[in-house]
């Protein structure tokens, strides 16, 4: 496996790859990866005759109180992942290869990113949007893999192959959880050991919701009350938001439908974690 930093480097390898008629899968992460991270980069493995994963921090979907500095990175023990799980390359940039000086060309989407964590993370979908587009320049994958865990992140991802004529397919790979529920993420590793057991919070509200409307329960106000009321008895737990929204729009809907999604942001202490489950 190699452990690639600059764009000319994965283009070249993967023009090779091209040239021999193979296809290539790819994993975008900010690494410390988990089993998470590992599920989608299995995904990529058994459908790819390559594997491209990426890990950059990347600062534009970072806002400015968020963060950026703090973001746990540990290229070690990725790559050691990676390694094992059959990967061919990382691609592993400096902020300055990604963003050359004078950089000044987004990509930004309307709609789908003006809900949820679009709301409470102003700048985020841009920068998300802008890295992958750029990723997907680089690497030139035939499938590129993203994870149930972003559930925003994966619609507003395949809305934009979609609106820019990507020739990517796009993969959502399921939300891998801890053996108690809460969902494996980086940011996970923020936690004490008070916080992290205030954490299962998340999934307990998750897994009530869902059990409600598998029940029948039709309004969504009474879903995302019952929710709500759930996190709001643990003491270290405060909401950022609870809402069920169309699983495709990403707006806000009364009434229970197919696809939906029902998604919550809650901080724990200072770590604000993601949670949801699709109806569809
Ligand atoms: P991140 O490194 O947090 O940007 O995540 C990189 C990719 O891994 C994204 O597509 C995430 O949705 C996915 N991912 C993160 N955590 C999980 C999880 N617990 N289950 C499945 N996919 C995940």
């Amino acid at each position: 496996m190699k452990i690639e930093s600059t764009v000319n480097a994965v283009r070249n390898q993967v023009k090779e790859w091209r040239k021999s008629g193979l296809t290539v899968g790819f994993v975008p992460t900010m690494g410390y990866l988990h089993e998470g991270h590992a599920s989608l980069i299995q995904a990529a493995r058994e459908n790819n005759d390559k594997v491209v994963v990426s890990i950059f921090v990347n600062p534009m979907q970072f806002g400015p109180t968020e963060d950026l500095a703090s973001y746990p990175r540990d290229l070690e023990k990725d790559s050691a992942l990676c390694a094992s799980l059959g990967a061919d390359l990382i691609f592993h940039p400096e902020p300055e290869e990604m963003y050359h000086e004078g950089f000044s060309s987004y990509v930004d989407m309307d709609v789908l990113t003006q809900e949820l964590c679009g709301l409470s993370r102003p700048v985020h979908f841009r920068g998300v949007c802008t890295v992958v587009c750029k990723l997907f320049h680089i690497v030139a994958p035939d499938r590129a893999y993203f994870g149930q865990k972003d559930a925003q992140q994966l619609a507003v991802i395949r809305h934009m192959a979609d609106d820019l004529n990507m020739d990517i397919e796009i993969v959502g790979c399921p939300i891998v959880r801890e053996e108690d529920g809460l969902a494996k993420s980086s940011r996970n590793t923020y936690l004490s050991e008070d916080e992290r057991r205030a954490a299962l919070i998340l999934s307990k509200s998750i897994f009530l919701g869902k059990e409600l409307v598998e029940k029948g329960e039709t309004s969504t106000e009474k879903i995302v009350d019952a929710m709500k009321e759930r996190i709001a008895s643990e003491p270290l737990a405060r909401i950022d938001y609870v809402k069920a929204v169309d699983g495709r729009t990403m707006q806000q809907i009364q009434t229970v439908q197919k696809p939906m999604l029902v998604a919550i942001a809650v901080y724990i202490g200072s770590t604000r974690l993601i949670d949801n489950f699709i109806w569809e």
